[in-house]
């Protein structure tokens, strides 16, 4: 959310010294709301001139990074209340729980090996939180030690006491781990120790007022790698503190709040515990820590959040081409289908079914279905049988027969025209398909 040049050329000089490079003071503003000059080039903009175009230029809330390389998890910098206006730009990272009083080695092994597929794309839980549930501080650091020797994921490390958390910090720093958590106890010794790692620091408040004070003193001790927390555990009170933050930070740019937020379940049921996670991901947690560590626990989870952080206006999409399903040779049968995600892999799953290994053409539809499609002219004759060339069709089987999808019947005739091959109208749904295959191709 950029500012306008006129917005900028407030805070210039407006001497037309020209020693920017620019002609006047307001073409230089209007070069910097285009990003084609940065502010250091005026040589008298004032201090509080430059901390206030910075703060205006600044998101409504702040991009925090958590963990390193290909497992950095990036949460904040959101602009939106409601999904459907936009969308929601970083999915919630989802954190699990292994306490140091725990088999530490056995879960951190069991955490990395969660993964799941769903339509085809990879989901994962992205965050483990070690939680310093002894009080002794080198059985934390041992803890957090063994966590990382067993996992690269991104690590949020929790314990109010400073000491403990300056031992872990010891061995993973270098991991840039989420230091949870500053609280009004400790928030000066805790926010230096961040600091001096340059890590980023979860704020714990009392309450939602206590939290903007917090958050504040800690901006003033000049800190603002900030994840906060209201200190609620009860599931109404959190989603209405994170709702008031989301909201303060974006419709009123109330810079207390303009971080992203971390939630912790309370719920002790599996079940309870999943809803109640999948409370805050959807109401505005950045970053949600639970207990739950089995995998058919958590696919609820990952799978509503894949589905929150779609882009509303995009479908989701396979990529185009032929796709083998088993062990396929040149009498499989072939299927054409279009790329919507939804679609595809349930045609693939039916095919699957039918135990007849068989090719499916995917049809580049821009993501929607077969109807959608059809009556946007994307899936038609003459495309389908460009895509069966394209795809060297020929080569793959000897029998020069395909199977379009029951509902777009009408395209027999012209796909035939256009590809030389035999048509046959398959199911209208595709749970038919194990039947048809069965009658068709056994
Ligand atoms: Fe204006 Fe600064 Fe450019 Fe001079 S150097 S013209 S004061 S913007």
């Amino acid at each position: 959310m950029g500012l306008t040049g006129l917005e900028i050329y407030k805070h210039l000089p407006k001497t037309n010294c020209k020693e920017c490079g620019s002609p006047t003071c307001l073409a230089f503003a209007m070069a910097l709301a285009g990003g084609k000059a940065s502010l250091d080039q005026c040589p008298y903009v004032s201090e509080e001139a430059k901390e206030a175009l910075d703060s205006a230029a600044a998101p409504p809330i702040k991009l925090v990074k958590i963990g390193t390389g290909d497992n950095v998890v990036e949460i904040g910098d959101e602009t939106e209340l409601f999904r459907h206006d936009k969308k929601f730009f970083h999915p919630t990272g989802i954190a699990v729980q292994i306490k140091d009083t725990d088999d530490v080695a056995k879960e951190a092994e069991k955490f990395d090996q969660l993964e799941f597929e769903r339509v085809g794309l990879e989901l994962v839980t992205d965050m483990v939180a070690v939680i310093n549930d002894s009080g002794d501080g080198s059985k934390f650091k041992e803890a957090v030690e063994t966590v990382a020797s067993k996992t690269n994921k991104a690590m949020v490390l929790v314990s109010e006491d400073v000491d403990a958390m300056s031992q872990a910090l010891e061995a993973v720093a270098d991991r840039n781990p989420l230091v949870y958590a500053a609280t009004e106890d400790n928030y000066e010794k805790m926010t230096e120790l961040a600091k001096s790692k340059e890590c980023p620091l979860g704020v714990k408040g009392k309450d939602l007022n206590h939290l903007a004070e917090l958050s504040q003193k800690i901006t003033d001790l000049g800190y603002k790698e900030l994840v906060l927390d209201s200190g609620a555990r009860e599931t109404s009170q959190v989603i209405a503190d994170m709702t008031q933050m989301r909201r303060q930070a974006i419709k009123k740019k109330f810079r207390p709040f303009g971080f992203p937020t971390i939630a912790f379940t309370s719920k002790e049921s599996p079940q309870e515990e999943i809803l109640q996670a999948g409370a805050y991901v959807s109401k505005y947690a950045s970053i949600v820590s639970l207990k739950a560590s089995e995998k058919q626990q958590l696919l609820p989870l990952v799978s509503w959040r894949l589905n929150l952080f779609t882009d509303p206006q995009k479908p989701i999409q396979v990529e185009a081409g032929l796709y083998a399903v088993g062990e396929v040779n040149e009498n499989s049968p072939v299927y054409v289908t279009t790329n919507f995600s939804l679609t595809y892999f349930i045609v693939q799953g039916e095919v699957e079914n039918s135990r007849i290994p068989s090719y499916i053409l995917c049809i580049d539809t821009g993501g929607i279905s077969v109807l959608t499609a059809y009556a946007d002219n994307k899936f038609d004759g003459e495309i389908i049988a460009k895509k069966m060339k394209e795809n060297d069709l020929e080569s793959k089987v000897n029998h020069k027969k395909i199977v379009i999808p029951g509902g777009v019947a009408v395209l027999k005739g012209s796909l035939e025209d256009e590809s030389g091959w035999e048509v046959m109208v398959g199911p209208r749904e595709a749970a038919g398909i194990p039947k048809f295959a069965k009658e068709n191709f056994a």
